[in-house]
């Protein structure tokens, strides 16, 4: 369902350009990632014919094959999900999206005729079109983002189980799954280790891997299953290294200290993350109803806490669907009473080593919040700027998800200047 632009949107917010002068000490690049994860992308069809599927990563949208992703000159990765309801690369908001276009030979990004800058297609790994045993393409085993392999531990998040408990803002609903769940929802642990085999020969640029993936609540206890299908996974990546530990991460439902002990101990994991969502508690009550209701905000805490004890500082954060605080009628009214809730909670978690990254929410079609809009471009490049100090206010290292790590969170992606 398309959301009309408000024409003068422009009007009611500082432009990009205005943002890039305002805040000299952040990188053009970074204020580029978040605007454009903000707006979204269409493509020219000039741009479009530019896409190779032997050399690119790419999705179908209708008939097209549209670049999953795109890189910006320094490395920075733009993350612009593919919705094919909206046909392009395009959360729903009332802004115009940024456009994909082809001048002078170059693919770049083009805002109201004004180039920003040039920006690449993310490019395949070379296993990525071999197959499994079972015949599956071996990239849709194991992802690959520029800097990192990714793998979906579990495709379907039971909190869609039970009505009302989904996340407000959550694309899963986009997907056409909520409330059924899906067929072989786990990785199969034998492709992971076939696959592994093929991706120790690739050279070159890729630093570690994530595990990340829906919640599972069943098990002896909350979340036991889930923990099982990471310890799986993580073994089988093992096989592929000599060593016990290996450059990697797994963003779960936050475990408990037995699960998060088991999953340190049992694997080669290096680093840890559950991701809180939303900093204020009554709006975290709100906004992620299914999660609340299991692990309530005191109890996330907590377990943070313990994953700093067993996986050290600068290993263990925690990231937010930031704006998502501001969504109505519940929302923070003033980006200002926003950004002064998150850098008070951020300093909370930060005194006790947790690290801080946010995701720029764009509004998924099917989600709940897909009416909403975002906050100002000020707004996302505030909160970076905060999370970034807040960090090295506390000594807490970004390298564990660092823009050699992965490049996505803007926060995190500043140690480079
Ligand atoms: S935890 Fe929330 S945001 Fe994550 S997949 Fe489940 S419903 Fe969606």
């Amino acid at each position: 369902m398309a959301i009309k632009v408000d024409k003068d949107w422009r009007k009611k917010e500082e432009s990009y350009g205005e943002i890039v002068k305002k805040y000299p000490t952040i990188s053009p690049f970074i204020i580029t990632q978040i605007d454009v994860q903000r707006r979204g992308v269409e493509y020219t069809r000039k741009a479009l014919d530019q896409v190779d599927k032997t050399i690119h990563q790419t999705g179908k949208v209708g008939e097209a094959d549209i670049p999953v992703s795109l890189l910006l000159r320094d490395g920075t990765s733009i993350c612009t999900s593919i919705f094919s309801e909206a046909g392009v690369n395009a959360p729903l908001n009332q802004r115009d999206r940024y456009l994909v276009d082809v001048v002078d030979d170059r693919i770049v990004l083009v805002d109201e005729d004004q180039v920003i800058d040039e920006v690449f297609y993310w490019e395949k790994p070379r296993y990525f079109d071999k197959l499994t045993s079972n015949g599956t393409p071996m990239g849709q085993v194991v992802d690959a983002r520029p800097q990192r392999f990714h793998i979906n531990m579990n495709k379907y998040c039971h909190f869609w189980d039970t009505p009302g408990h989904g996340c407000k803002y959550c694309g899963i609903g986009a997907s056409g799954q909520k409330f059924r769940g899906c067929a072989n929802e786990l990785v199969n642990f034998d492709e992971v280790r076939e696959v592994m085999q093929e991706i120790i020969k690739e050279k070159g640029r890729f630093t570690g891997v994530v595990l990340t993936g829906g919640s599972i609540l069943s098990g002896d206890e909350l979340l036991d299953d889930e923990l099982e299908g990471y310890i799986k996974t993580l073994q089988a990546v093992g096989t592929a290294f000599s060593t016990k530990k290996f450059p990697s991460q797994v963003n779960s439902t936050a475990f408990n200290e037995r699960q998060l002990i088991r999953l340190y101990e049992e694997t080669g994991l290096t680093s840890y993350t559950t991701d809180f969502e939303v900093f204020d508690e009554k709006l975290y009550q709100w906004i992620c109803p299914g999660k609340a209701h299991y692990l309530p905000h005191e109890e996330v805490k907590k377990r943070l806490y313990k994953a700093v004890e067993i996986f050290g500082k600068g290993q263990v954060n925690t990231g937010i669907v930031s704006g998502v605080e501001m969504a109505e009628p519940q929302g923070y009214q003033s980006e200002q009473e926003a950004l002064k809730m998150n850098f008070e909670f951020a300093e909370e978690l930060a005194s006790h080593g947790v690290g801080l990254k946010h995701d720029v929410w764009n509004v998924v079609p099917g989600s709940i919040f897909f009416r909403q809009s975002t906050p100002s471009l000020d707004y996302y490049v505030h909160l970076t700027k905060g999370f970034y100090e807040i960090m090295c206010k506390y000594g807490i290292s970004t390298e564990m998800d660092n823009y050699r790590k992965c490049g996505m969170h803007a926060s995190i992606n500043m140690d480079r200047i």
